[in-house]
């Protein structure tokens, strides 16, 4: 008896019956479904989704209109609940709330959040920490001064520092990936909302390139938010001086030129390999970001205006120039370097004016001794 009943339970685990009865009641309920679907909409909208719902690998795309997300909902509403998934459990306590640094490392795209506080945006923060070690003797001016370096400019070292160590993975945590794989009628609904409601940071030019030029996605004219920190070495800026046709720099501009409705932009341009003397070609560099529509909020960081003589006219500051587009910060000139490996010094700029000639020096503190521009030369 007990066995028989054993016998009865597997065979009715097993029960191909009513497996076939689920299948006849699905095709029903799809069948019916669809008969719905077809009262409901025209005969012309009807043939739009059925023309859509062939792929371009040729793999059907199915509408989901079984869906009451996708049946009911308006895309504006759907957007508004995409937008709500985003919002993670941080964006309350760093600046930029959903700022998120893109670069290329490994043959994979990476993106972590941008962990820089409010206070990080004043610009001269990193020298104020070291005017207080300076006079207290006390900290690692060192590691000070290699944030003052980063390449990364100074409102990301943090963010920097974060990528090269350890960090906390849940910080970085996103919904993206499997919001994406849900299915291919969400899959585009759900990128636009992703590049429409972060802020995109790129700190190197050849994840910027990249990006943007090399490989771009289709997805970047919806792009609303870009902060660009690009710390180039001079070869990159050299052919705006000489208007060679080839350069880098100018085809990332134009490709940022197709992105049709960028809301805030800022560009902080730097020069890594001149030290201290850090100065740019800055009315040939920005000559084309003239070009450039931002709707709301555009912003030029640009490093410090020393007086460097400067003949050539594309070397000249932009401060001379009439009416931008864009709003010019400038980051507060330098007073500290590491003009001998393992010691900060602190220094002062000055002019020395002989005749029409105006020539400008590092004094040292420490030290009376003056260190003159290596790289008057150039191009002069
Ligand atoms: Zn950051």
């Amino acid at each position: 008896m007990a066995i028989g009943s054993v016998k009865s339970r597997v065979r009715s685990f097993f029960r191909p019956g009513l497996a076939k009865r689920r299948r006849s009641s699905n095709t029903s309920s799809e069948c019916e479904h669809k008969k719905i679907k077809n009262e409901l909409m025209a005969p012309a909208q009807t043939d739009a989704i059925n023309n859509a719902a062939v792929g371009i690998d040729g793999v059907g795309l199915d509408m989901q209109l079984a869906s009451p997300f996708f049946r009911n909902l308006p895309i504006e509403i759907r957007r508004m609940i995409y937008n709500l998934v985003w919002t993670g459990p941080y964006d309350h306590k760093y600046h930029a709330g959903r700022g998120r640094h893109i670069h290329f490392q490994n043959g994979h795209w990476i993106n972590a959040r941008c962990v820089m506080y409010e206070d990080d945006e004043d610009l001269d923060l990193l020298q104020k920490n070291m005017d207080s070690m300076h006079s207290s003797g006390k900290g690692d001016l060192v590691m000070w001064q290699r944030r003052l370096a980063s390449t990364w400019g100074c409102r990301h070292w943090r963010c920097e520092e974060r990528m090269q160590y350890e960090r906390r993975k849940s910080v970085d945590h996103t919904d993206f990936m499997s919001m994406m794989l849900v299915c291919k009628r969400m899959f585009p609904e759900v990128v636009e909302s992703i590049f429409e409601s972060h802020q995109f940071l790129f700190n190197d030019f050849f994840s910027a390139h990249r990006f943007f030029v090399y490989n771009p996605s289709p997805y970047i004219p919806y792009m609303r938010h870009l902060d660009l920190s690009l710390n180039l070495p001079f070869h990159e800026y050299a052919p705006f001086v000489i208007d060679a046709p080839k350069s880098r720099v100018r085809e990332l501009w134009k490709a940022l030129e197709r992105i049709s409705c960028l809301h805030t932009l800022r560009i902080s341009l730097d020069i890594y390999d001149r030290g201290a003397w850090r100065k740019i070609p800055e009315r040939g560099v920005t000559e084309q970001l003239r070009n450039l529509k931002v709707l709301k909020d555009f912003t030029l960081e640009l490093p410090p205006s020393l007086p460097i003589k400067a003949d050539i006219p594309n070397m000249h500051n932009l401060d001379a120039q009439g009416e931008e587009p864009f709003t010019v910060v400038r980051r507060p000139p330098l007073r500290y370097w590491q003009f001998t490996p393992g010691q900060v010094e602190r220094f002062t700029w000055d002019t020395h004016t002989k005749g029409q000639q105006s020539h400008c020096f590092i004094t040292l503190a420490r030290e009376a001794r003056n260190v003159p521009n290596p790289y008057l030369l150039d191009f002069f």
